[in-house]
């Protein structure tokens, strides 16, 4: 299962973590779930919503979208014929990998989590983990290819 978005909407994420550089960014990825030839449905990008991190406490390692922008975001996508399908954080000055709090935090299986690393100011490596599992008690990470189109 890989998470396919344009080039267009891959520079927009990861300039959307330079901007609010040393602080985390987030947003929500809208597209569709698709059965591909070998049986693993894709994920495909077809809009990004940005968010407003509600971190106060600590924003530079925390992040955590409103329910109010999850509500209209699902309400936009609705409109659009897309679901949600993943979100999308930067880890200022940290590896893109998730850390335990991206994991505790994390509710929405068959979606994509992916983080960016900014390093000092400028994105480097991006990273998708697509949540498997059905339940708090069997739910995981695990690493997702990115395929620009
Ligand atoms: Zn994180």
């Amino acid at each position: 299962m890989s998470l396919q978005l344009s080039k267009s909407l891959y520079d927009q994420l990861r300039s959307h973590g330079e901007e609010t550089y040393p602080h985390e960014c987030c947003g929500i990825l809208l597209g569709r779930s698709t059965d591909s030839a070998d049986g693993e449905p894709t994920l495909t990008v077809h809009h990004l919503i940005r968010a407003g991190n509600t971190r106060t406490d600590s924003a530079h390692n925390r992040y955590n979208i409103a329910p109010q922008e999850l509500i209209a975001a699902q309400r936009e996508a609705r409109k659009q014929g897309l679901d949600i399908v993943g979100f999308y954080h930067s880890h200022p000055d940290h590896p893109a990998q998730w850390s335990p709090t991206d994991f505790a935090e994390a509710h929405w299986f068959g979606c994509a989590y992916v983080i960016t690393a900014i390093e000092k100011g400028t994105a480097k490596i991006t990273k998708s983990f697509l949540l498997t599992g059905t339940s708090e008690d069997t739910k995981a990470f695990s690493p997702q290819p990115i395929q620009l189109l």
